[in-house]
């Protein structure tokens, strides 16, 4: 089921997440929605506020593949990149972000087995962009010359 995805303005996207403590059919329903609505969007990732459910589950949609994080949490990084980002509850507008190069994050999938994953380029800028919405945090905060675009 395709979800609403809330903006920028709505409480939800400002809070601090809860981690995921059940691994049952409600969070594989979270999971599958947010995957649909991030279809639907084209977007390169989703967070699970981003449909208004304050938990620690992002997705990410890159060239390397379609990765489920629950709980996840960044362990290392390593050096810089600055570019474009935009985001799907920020419509109409991007900015310009520096992210790290690299990083390993650790995280659950949605059966609650524990991996961990190393991602460069795009991929790593897509993942810290994810979590940072776990904590309230959008791109907006970070970004240079946050300026309109087409939809
Ligand atoms: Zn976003």
């Amino acid at each position: 089921m395709i979800r609403e995805i809330v903006q920028v303005g709505d409480p939800v996207l400002r809070e601090k997440c809860k981690p995921v403590t059940r691994f049952d059919d409600e969070l594989a329903k979270l999971l599958d929605d947010m995957k649909e609505t991030l279809r639907h969007a084209e977007g390169a990732g989703l967070a699970a506020p981003q449909v208004g459910v304050p938990v620690r589950a992002v997705q990410v949609d890159v060239e390397e593949g379609f990765f489920e994080l629950v709980n996840p949490v960044l362990v290392s990084q390593k050096g810089e990149q600055t570019g474009a980002e935009g985001c799907l509850s920020v419509r109409g507008k991007a900015g310009t972000v520096t992210r790290p190069e690299k990083v390993k994050v650790v995280f659950s999938d949605r059966n609650g087995n524990r991996y961990s994953l190393t991602a460069r380029g795009f991929f790593a800028r897509a993942v810290c962009h994810e979590l940072d919405h776990l904590d309230g945090i959008l791109y907006t905060d970070k970004a240079q010359n946050v300026h309109d675009v087409e939809d």
